[in-house]
């Protein structure tokens, strides 16, 4: 067995080596003792089309032995090429052209960097500064992680990184009054970005980024009706450029491909990452609309920025042969109808329970919130790990969750967050309700 002594791994947890995974089929993972976990969340809503799919299998083998590898300045592939026009047809928004990258960070800097230029090619060289919001979060790396409101995980590398303005997130569970309609709660919510705007002066801002549905920070809170419409027109009054992060959300994981259809409005870039490459490699990818592109055509014609495994042919041939996995199977359909699925399951369990405030999410992005007071909605102290021990509740017994602890004290509560693979069986969403219904009472006691 590793230990943390013997192993020579550098783990997240410098003291412990978790288990050693060594298969995975379906929605299950099995680690080495033969211990079985059902793998509800797919890691941080990685693995939407489940693992061990042969056609991807099949596709990455194919791809590998063909065309491993070309850097991406010198050459394209025809696998890169296939999967940005299947993307392009995947929405009905206005997004025209892609550029692959890999991971959710790199794709969120290269957003950043996209929307800074493209105001540069258009001569208008003051705008750099880019606002987002608090409860949100972007990416690990120095540029994403400024526009994240994670300050656990910003904390210790402030010194380091650019100051940048960030708004209320929309969260209508915590933040909408009693006596306020979701739509005036919206407008409300979305005005705060155009005070902000003022605050700063609009001639210095470059863009707004958001996710669609927020994941990791706050657990699956949907926007309120008529916000992003909201944010859409200050952005148009002030020139202002709007980038949605789908890394989480996107992909199909809410149903429709990107989660903004939903909002009927068109961003001018959409970061996606997680159900893209659906964990069989690691791939994001950068969308943005013709005039985003045209900026660059007409102007300097580069776009300065760009790693050495950009458009990577395995990845590209893998994230194309997952998502025509789930065109083939019909599984955008399934999405939506396991998603409420769940979502009753998860009411009727612990809908009741005085220390679960909200049950909340969009399509297979569920998430469970738990409070201290449930009139009040207070949090309980983050210090007390509340996320972190039901996780491992869960753990215990073989369900894998991606749990979140609300990011500044008294602001959200500790969540649950699900997210199982978009061909998930209603028996196994009623497997995954029970151990984690079991896991919260273990925890914070009975009804
Ligand atoms: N944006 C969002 C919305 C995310 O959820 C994440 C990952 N949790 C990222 C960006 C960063 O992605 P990655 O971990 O692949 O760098």
């Amino acid at each position: 067995m590793t230990s943390a002594s013997t192993s020579h791994v550098f783990h997240r947890l410098a003291n412990s080596v978790p288990p050693l995974a060594v298969g995975a089929s379906g929605i299950e993972i099995v680690d080495s003792t033969g211990k079985r976990y059902l793998d509800a969340s797919g890691g941080a809503a990685v693995s939407c089309i489940g693992h061990g799919e042969p056609r991807v299998v099949e596709a990455i083998r194919q791809q590998a032995a063909a065309l491993d590898y070309a850097h991406n300045v010198s050459f394209t592939s025809e696998a890169a090429e296939e999967l940005a026009a299947f993307l392009c047809r995947a929405t009905p928004l206005a997004l025209e052209k892609v550029q692959f990258v890999g991971s959710g960070s790199e794709a969120v800097e290269a957003a950043l960097k996209l929307a800074r230029q493209f105001h540069i090619e258009r001569g208008d060289a003051g705008r750099h500064v880019v606002i987002s919001r608090l409860q949100s979060y972007h990416g690990n790396t120095l540029g994403a992680l400024a526009r994240g409101g994670n300050v656990a995980r910003s904390r210790p590398y402030a010194p380091m990184m650019v100051e940048s303005p960030r708004i209320e997130p929309c969260f209508e569970y915590h933040h909408r009054r009693p006596d306020e309609s979701p739509l005036a709660y919206g407008q409300r919510a979305a005005d705060a970005l155009e005070e902000e705007i003022l605050r700063i002066g609009s001639d210095k801002v470059a863009a707004f980024i958001a996710e669609t549905v927020v994941g990791a920070t706050s657990g699956a809170v949907p926007p309120a009706p008529g916000y992003f419409q909201r944010i859409r027109e200050i952005c148009d009054r002030y020139g202002i450029l709007l980038i949605l992060d789908e890394v989480m959300c996107g992909a199909s994981r809410t149903g429709p491909f990107l989660a903004c259809e939903t909002e009927g409005i068109q961003p001018d870039i959409v970061t996606l990452a997680k159900g893209l490459g659906g964990g069989y490699q690691s791939i994001a990818a950068v969308m943005c609309t013709r005039q985003v592109h045209q900026a660059f055509a007409e102007g300097s014609g580069r776009f300065v920025h760009g790693h050495t495994f950009m458009a990577h042919p395995v990845a590209c041939a893998a994230a194309l042969a997952v998502q025509k996995v789930i065109q083939q199977d019909g599984l955008a359909l399934n999405v939506a109808r396991q998603g409420e699925t769940l979502h009753h399951l998860l009411e009727a369990r612990l809908g009741h329970h005085p220390h679960v405030g909200d049950i909340r999410g969009r399509g297979l992005l569920q998430a469970i919130e738990m409070v201290a007071d449930r009139s009040s909605k207070q949090p309980f102290p983050s210090a007390r790990g509340l996320a972190a021990a039901v996780d491992s509740e869960c753990r215990a017994r073989g369900l894998m969750v991606y749990p979140g602890t609300g990011t500044v004290d008294g602001v959200a509560g500790d969540h649950i967050l699900l997210a199982p693979p978009y061909n998930v069986s209603r028996e196994a969403l009623h497997q995954i309700v029970d151990r984690l219904g079991d896991a919260v009472e273990t925890v914070l006691g009975r009804t």
